[in-house]
């Protein structure tokens, strides 16, 4: 064998551990401190928090742990620190069931939010998210994945564009979380079968021309768009033909992780093989339980309670 023949080894691809699942979740995993406050303190003010509410959170994240609630064998690919919050966050990915074998971890901290929350419902939050951006850049041989469907946000961008391409020749769908209007972002919408975006990340790519006007050039890029609008429900795109779905009516205490739910559930209802009617309100129906919780991944319902409701 002449030296361009040989096989290259990267000592982390190739050992890969294989995945077969139904739903792989690539991206955001963080750590949420969530603090109930009377009302925001003062300028170098020490105050007692009423309440503290201690999770994991983020994007991708919160989808797995939505999606396994909801019975799919899922796996969560990204970066968690090597520190308490990161062993905290895979214990409870590994209490949900969540397979945690494409999880890198390292030096870097684990992405936390403190979350300011009063009781006027508003909250202030100040986060770090340290260096682990790209964390999972080449950590993974592809070839040992099988998944049934797909769901990236941007944070861990590369393996995110490498998975977009795997799934194209490989047929697997894709859904993209786009939250914010970052390049990273823009880019993926490009890449993926289903945009399933915020009202603001709509608003912004539309250059504020409105939300309609955001679906509609979402639509020139991705074959299939819904807009998030939270308790309006929901506006999708595909080709030419336009709807909407209304939001189920609950009584809504907490919407925070509505929308990861409501993203874990769509990443979910294309590896059950759902029809587009259906898959719009199994999603929706998810994300409006996850609101009648406090607490976002607190909310996020089990298959039973969906099926009841
Ligand atoms: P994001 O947090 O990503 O902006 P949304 O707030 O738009 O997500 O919520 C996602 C979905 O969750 C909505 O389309 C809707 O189906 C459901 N949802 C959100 N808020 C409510 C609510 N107050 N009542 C019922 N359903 C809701």
């Amino acid at each position: 064998m002449s030296p361009a023949q040989m096989p290259i080894t990267h000592p982390e691809l190739s050992s890969t551990p294989a995945l077969d699942v139904d739903v792989l979740c690539a991206g955001f995993a963080c750590h949420d401190l969530v603090f109930a406050v009377p009302q925001h303190p003062g300028p170098d003010e020490k105050m007692r928090a009423e309440g503290l509410t201690n999770c994991g959170g983020g994007l991708a994240a919160n989808a797995a742990v939505a999606a396994a609630r909801l019975g799919c064998r899922t796996a969560f690919a990204g970066y968690l620190g090597a520190d308490v919050y990161g062993d905290f966050h895979l214990a409870e990915f590994h209490a949900d069931g969540v397979n945690t074998a494409w999880v890198v971890r390292g030096s870097e901290p684990t992405p936390l939010s403190a979350i300011i929350v009063k009781p006027d419902g508003l909250r202030t939050i100040v986060h770090y998210r340290g260096d682990s951006e790209g964390a999972c850049t080449g950590r993974f041989d592809l070839a040992q994945l099988r998944t049934k469907s797909i769901l990236i946000d941007a944070y861990q961008f590369d393996l995110a564009v490498a998975l977009t391409e795997y799934a194209k020749a490989n047929h697997i769908p894709t859904v993209i979380d786009a939250d914010a209007l970052r390049p990273q972002v823009a880019q993926l919408v490009q890449q993926v079968d289903y945009v399933v975006a915020s009202e603001r990340f709509a608003l912004e790519y539309s250059d504020d021309a409105g939300v309609e006007a955001g679906l509609h050039k979402l639509s020139a890029v991705a074959p299939h768009v819904v807009i998030t609008l939270g308790g309006r429900g929901l506006i999708w795109q595909q080709g030419a033909t336009v709807g909407q779905l209304p939001a189920f009516p609950v009584n809504a205490v907490d919407t925070t992780g509505a929308g990861d739910a409501f993203h874990g559930a769509f990443a979910a209802g294309l590896a059950l093989g759902l029809g587009w009617d259906e898959l719009l309100r199994y999603a929706s129906a998810v994300g409006a339980l996850c609101c009648t919780k406090v607490g976002g991944r607190v909310g996020i319902p089990m298959a039973a309670e969906v099926t009841e409701f």
